[in-house]
């Protein structure tokens, strides 16, 4: 997926919280796991699929259907 503020193409992977942190976790081209420190966090663990931008520091999340 293509980022819409730059361009740029978005790295796909998972959102993770709980604990202390939100992290993104993913994998780069060759395979190998990926972790990014998106922020300092004291919120409920949940895990949610979508895209990073690493360049505009911007999530595209998909949200589940309650
Ligand atoms: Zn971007």
């Amino acid at each position: 997926m293509k980022c819409p503020f730059c361009g740029n193409e978005m790295k796909e992977g998972t959102l993770h919280s709980g604990g202390r942190y939100v992290q993104w976790k993913g994998v780069d081209a060759e395979g190998r796991k990926e972790e990014y420190l998106l922020a300092k966090s004291y919120m409920g663990g949940a895990k949610m699929e979508g895209h990073l931008c690493v360049e505009c520091r911007k999530v595209i999340l998909d949200i589940d259907q309650f």
